[in-house]
């Protein structure tokens, strides 16, 4: 036996050795579609379809739970894309939100430097040096063409707001939801009595005019952020904070399944910190392409308190009744991606397997986070009896989970369609259950199969559901 290589290591194997394999998954079955595709596709962004709808969904309400649900300290928000646009001045986003960009003479292409291979160790003066192509001897990867000076490409999409275009009616699209949080700092503590610590979390779309979108949802120009701002005292008490909500977050993944080889953590080195960053750890997965960025937590001082109090005039001062003390709090940040999350449970879940000589692919996805948690299927659709059974044990399931029927295939054929897509129980009708009032509910990973009465099926998948439940 070969001892596998340690977790975290270069050496991890991806899920799936080709993304393909994830893309046409995605296509065929429904999960993920390109934009716009009878007009050729948009570059960078992407539908949900009917699985990969549920499957998000999911994602951001397994969120949702750990970090509002279960807890008494943080509470939710769901601020506006469009904001006033002195938000982002004072944010930093407007002077250098940006990348660096260079552009192939030849072919034209353009390129973020700093994802260019070669460019891996570059530093933040690295980038942003004019001879830094000629130094690292850079050159197009697609044709080997001459690459420009970088210069800083600006992420943020403009529109403009009211009816007269000019530069006084520029707004912006967010390019993150945390700034929602910020600026309502005070309305959230003060309507909801939050004590510090406490936090706010946002989901919502974002947007990035990315220089090299790509790898399918991993890197897109529209997307959606799960994001939290913990609000702590300054100092110790954050980076305490910090050092908790880390392993927490990284547990999260793990709690609905990623393989924990294919986790690792990464500090930003000092000349890779955002200038406000005290600290910053990304937790990375192990993708076809690569050790990549799955989230980010970081510890952000006073800079956005201060910045915006500054800027805005408003005192954005918390007053601990405990201590008798005024204080602008620090931030410690946990930021996510609800298209990465789903993008990593699905390549994760993601297996081939032999079973009697025929090649069987399952989604072993999380039953929470599994499109449909059960399928009811029919062994003999020419029965009227069994059909119309199959319907009302749907329609009773459905009222508390996702729940679907299928025929169209005999039940072997139903039962790979089902695995395929994640789903974790089958429920067979057969002629017996007209008789003896009982059906199969079938395992979708061990594939066993249990004699269930019809009265106490519903009963039973909500049990497996509450027992997989982190
Ligand atoms: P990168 O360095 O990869 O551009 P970032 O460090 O700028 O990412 P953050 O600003 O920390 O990313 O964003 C928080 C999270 O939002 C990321 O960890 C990721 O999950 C998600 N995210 C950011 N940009 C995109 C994008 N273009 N497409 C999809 N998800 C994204």
């Amino acid at each position: 036996m070969t001892t596998p290589p340690p977790s975290g290591s270069d050496d991890v194997l991806p899920a799936v050795a080709n993304l393909d394999t994830i893309v046409s998954l995605s296509k065929r079955r429904g999960f993920v579609f390109p934009s716009s595709e009878i007009y050729g596709g948009i570059n960078a962004v992407w539908d949900y379809g009917p699985l990969g709808v549920e499957l998000k969904n999911n994602v951001k309400r397994a969120w949702w739970r750990a970090m509002v649900q279960d807890r008494t300290d943080i509470v939710g928000l769901d601020a506006g894309i469009l904001m006033h646009p002195q938000v982002w001045v004072t944010s930093g986003h407007v002077g250098s939100f940006s990348d660096p960009l260079v552009e192939c003479g030849t072919c034209r292409r353009r390129y973020r430097l700093d994802e260019l291979p070669g460019a891996e160790e570059l530093t933040a003066t690295d980038l942003l040096d004019a001879t830094v192509v000629e130094r690292f001897g850079l050159s197009c990867p697609n044709d080997g063409g001459p690459l420009s000076a970088p210069r800083r490409f600006n992420l943020m999409f403009q529109t403009h707001m009211g009816p007269v275009q000019d530069e006084g009616s520029i707004v912006y699209f967010r390019p993150e939801t945390a700034q929602g949080s910020y600026v309502n700092f005070k309305n959230v503590q003060q309507s909801s009595r939050k004590k510090v610590p406490f936090g706010i979390a946002q989901i919502g779309k974002s947007f990035r005019n990315e220089i090299s979108p790509g790898n399918f949802v991993f890197r897109m120009r529209e997307f959606e952020q799960m994001e939290m701002q913990y609000f702590v005292r300054p100092g110790d008490p954050a980076a305490a904070a910090f050092e908790e909500w880390l392993p927490r977050r990284r547990a999260w993944y793990e709690a609905y399944g990623v393989t924990p080889a294919r986790l690792r953590t990464r500090e930003h080195r000092p000349d890779e910190l955002a200038h406000y960053a005290k600290k910053a750890v990304d937790v990375e997965y192990r993708f076809p392409f690569g050790w990549k960025e799955l989230e980010g937590v970081h510890n952000r001082g006073d800079f956005d308190l201060s910045r915006h109090a500054e800027a805005s005039g408003e005192n954005l001062e918390y007053f601990d009744p405990a201590t008798e003390e005024h204080f602008v709090p620090w931030i410690v940040e946990t930021a996510a991606g609800a298209d990465r999350a789903a993008f990593t449970f699905l390549i994760d879940a993601y297996r081939e397997e032999e079973v009697r000589g025929e090649k069987r692919v399952v989604l072993g996805l999380h039953p929470e986070l599994a499109p449909y948690k059960v399928a009811v299927l029919p062994l003999l659709k020419k029965r009227p009896e069994i059909v119309e059974l199959c319907h009302r044990l749907r329609t009773d399931l459905a009222r508390d989970v996702m729940a679907v029927y299928d025929d169209s295939a005999a039940i072997g054929k139903l039962y790979r369609r089902q695995d395929e897509i994640g789903t974790p129980w089958c429920v067979t009708v057969d002629v017996d259950s007209l008789e003896d009032g009982a059906v199969t509910v079938r395992d979708r990973d061990s594939m066993t199969q249990e004699r269930i009465s019809i009265a106490g099926v519903k009963r039973a998948i909500l049990d497996r559901m509450e027992a997989a439940r982190p």
